[in-house]
């Protein structure tokens, strides 16, 4: 089962991504959490990431597309994988299908999850997550994590101005992706502005059926 999720920064990929990993066992590619992982570790590509992402702008398609197709060559992907913040630009969603045919591989399944921007704006401002368990939460449940005890912080580009920036960049150049899987038969459009367990209801609908 190979499966890209599309949809606006703060649809709520992160935590439906979860869920398909652990109910069907498949490999989570988040380019957003690899990215993060490389400018932790203070490498050169994350010090050259990381001033996109403050900005809410998107890292260079060259540098993403790279990092997926080393991803997409690991062992734990050949049994399906989850991309997840990638593809973001159709450039990106080109070379993922050339590389994904030369691997004799294909995408079963896009499934964008629709959200109104006003909403987006209110829920990522708030969000928060844990740097132990990496899980998804909301500012009201404090700053210790109800599930593991780790911290939750908020992400350096999850404030209004960088998140404002976010949405107009995913409708300029992300949103269009949305027809490109529809042409290719796969496209699912869900409601994601519904509680978190009524949206997962409807994706395993799709990847069941
Ligand atoms: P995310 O965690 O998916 O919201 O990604 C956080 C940030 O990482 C984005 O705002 C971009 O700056 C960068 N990023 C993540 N995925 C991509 C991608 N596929 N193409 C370009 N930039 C990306």
């Amino acid at each position: 089962m190979n499966i890209v999720l599309l949809g606006a920064p703060g649809a709520g990929k992160g935590t439906q991504a979860a869920r398909i990993i652990e109910a069907y066992g498949v490999a989570h590619i988040s380019t957003g959490d690899i990215l993060r992982a490389s400018v932790a570790a203070g490498t050169p590509l994350g010090l050259e990431a990381k001033r996109y992402m403050d900005a809410g702008e998107l890292v260079p398609d060259s540098v993403v597309i790279g990092l997926v197709k080393a991803r997409l060559l690991e062992d734990d992907t050949k049994n399906g994988f989850i991309l997840d913040g990638f593809p973001r630009t159709t450039a990106q969603a080109e070379a993922l299908d050339n590389e994904l045919e030369a691997l004799g591989r294909s995408i079963e399944a896009a499934i964008a999850i629709t959200v109104d921007p006003e909403v987006i704006v209110g829920r990522l401002t708030s969000r928060r997550t844990c740097r132990a368990c990496g899980r998804i939460t909301n500012a009201s449940e404090g700053s210790v994590c109800t599930a593991c005890g780790g911290e939750l912080y908020q992400r350096d580009d999850d404030n209004e101005t960088t998140v404002r920036n976010r949405l107009s960049v995913y409708e300029k150049s992300t949103a269009p992706l949305i027809d490109y899987y529809r042409g290719r038969g796969v496209l699912h459009v869900i409601d994601g502005d519904r509680p978190v367990d009524d949206v997962w209801a409807d994706v395993r609908a799709v990847l069941e059926a």
